[in-house]
C-alpha cells in the first residue's frame, strides 16, 4: 500500500492483522484523532541492517497519553500493551532496517451521521520502513526554507503541544505554500510573531557557538527529539543551549540552522527566505550534533542507552 512500504501487517484494536483488513467506516471522525511518530533504529549502525531499538519510547508514549487527555480520548490499553503491540507489528513485518511507527487513535462514530464520538476509540499501530537521512548524502543536501505567511496554530485555538491530526491542517497550508513557491519547507511564526517551528519538526539555530531553540510557549509541538538534544548537547558535547524566543531577523543572522524531530532527525537547513547561513554548509556544530545523534540512535553511547527500547 502506498506510503506503507512493506507493511503487510499492522496492529489494530488488540490484534495483529493484514493491513488490507484494517478497515473502518468512511463515516468515522478521524479528524478528531491523535497520533504519534516514533522510530526504531538498527543497533550498531543506523544505516545498516539488524536488530532494532525504539528511540525514546517512553517520551512518545507519554506524549500520546497527554494528547489523549487534551483531546478527550480514553486509551483502552496500557502503555505496556501498546509497546507489545508495536513489537508484534514490527516482527510480523520482519523489519530489520529503520522503521517508522505511527500509533493512531480516534473516536468511533456514533450513529449513521458519524460525526459524534461515543467515547470508544480505535487504536491502530501501523509500522513502515522509513530510511534514515543521517547518511552523508542527505546531510549535505541543500534545503531552502521560507517563513510562511501562515502562522502556527495558536494555543488558544487548538492544542499545538498535542499531536492532534487537526494541527496538521495548519502544517499542510504552510507546506503547500512553500512548495508552490519552490521552497523545500516552511518555518511558521507563532501568533506573537516569534519563530515557532517547521511544518513537521522543531527548529534550532546556532549563534556564536550557542544552540538556541524556541520555548514550548512559542506554540511548538513538545518534541521528544528536541528534548533529547537539549539534554545531550550541553551534557555530552559541552555546547551551551538557550531556550528562548527567536525573532525573524535573528533567524536570518544565524550561523547555522537545523531541524530536529523523529522524521527530520538532525536536518541541516541552507537558507531561510534565501538568506544563507554561515560560511560552511552544513555548519560544524550541526555536523557534530548529527554525527553524535546517529551514535546515540545506534546504541553506541553507553550513557544514553536507556533511551532505546529493544524490539
Ligand atoms: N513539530 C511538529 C509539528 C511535528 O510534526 C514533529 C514531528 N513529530 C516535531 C515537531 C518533532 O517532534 P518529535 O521530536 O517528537 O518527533
Amino acid at each position: 500500500m502506498s506510503g506503507f512500504r512493506g507493511a503487510e501487517y499492522c496492529w489494530m484494536n488488540g490484534e495483529v492483522m493484514k493491513t488490507e483488513r484494517a478497515l473502518v467506516s468512511a463515516m468515522e471522525p478521524i479528524y478528531l484523532g491523535i497520533f504519534e511518530g516514533i522510530r526504531a533504529y538498527v543497533e550498531g549502525d543506523v544505516l545498516g541492517e539488524g536488530e532494532l531499538n525504539i528511540f525514546r519510547w517512553k517520551g512518545h508514549i507519554d506524549r500520546l497519553w497527554r494528547s489523549a487527555e487534551v483531546c478527550g480520548l480514553k486509551i483502552p490499553y496500557t502503555k505496556e500493551e501498546m509497546l507489545e503491540g508495536t513489537r508484534e507489528s514490527i516482527r510480523a513485518n520482519g523489519f530489520r532496517t529503520t522503521t517508522y511507527i505511527q500509533p493512531r487513535i480516534w473516536p468511533r462514530a456514533r450513529g449513521p451521521g458519524g460525526s459524534t464520538a461515543d467515547g470508544e476509540v480505535h487504536v491502530v499501530i501501523p509500522t513502515m520502513l522509513l530510511q534514515t537521512r543521517l547518511g552523508e548524502e542527505e546531510l549535505t543536501r541543500e534545503r531552502r526554507l521560507m517563513v510562511s505567511s501562515w502562522r502556527r496554530v495558536a494555543s488558544d485555538a487548538l492544542p499545538p503541544q498535542a499531536k492532534a491530526w487537526a494541527n496538521y491542517a495548519n502544517s499542510g497550508q504552510a507546506g503547500r505554500e512553500a512548495r508552490r513557491l519552490g521552497f523545500d519547507d516552511a518555518i511558521m511564526l507563532d501568533n506573537r510573531g516569534f519563530v515557532s517551528e517547521a511544518t513537521g519538526a522543531c527548529l534550532m539555530t546556532v549563534r556564536d557557538g550557542t544552540v538556541i531553540t524556541p520555548p514550548v510557549t512559542a506554540s511548538i509541538l513538545e518534541s521528544v527529539t528536541r528534548d533529547a538534544l537539549l539534554k545531550y548537547i550541553p551534557e555530552d558535547l559541552g555546547i551551551p543551549v538557550d531556550v528562548r524566543d527567536i525573532t525573524r531577523v535573528e533567524l536570518y543572522a544565524s550561523d547555522e540552522v537545523f531541524l530536529c524531530g523523529t522524521g527530520a532527525e538532525v536536518r541541516p537547513i541552507t537558507s531561510v527566505d534565501d538568506v544563507r547561513f554561515g560560511e560552511e554548509y552544513p555548519g560544524p556544530i550541526t555536523k557534530e550534533i548529527a554525527r553524535y545523534h546517529s551514535e546515540i540512535l545506534a546504541c553506541n553511547v553507553e550513557k544514553r542507552r536507556d533511551w532505546l527500547t529493544p524490539v
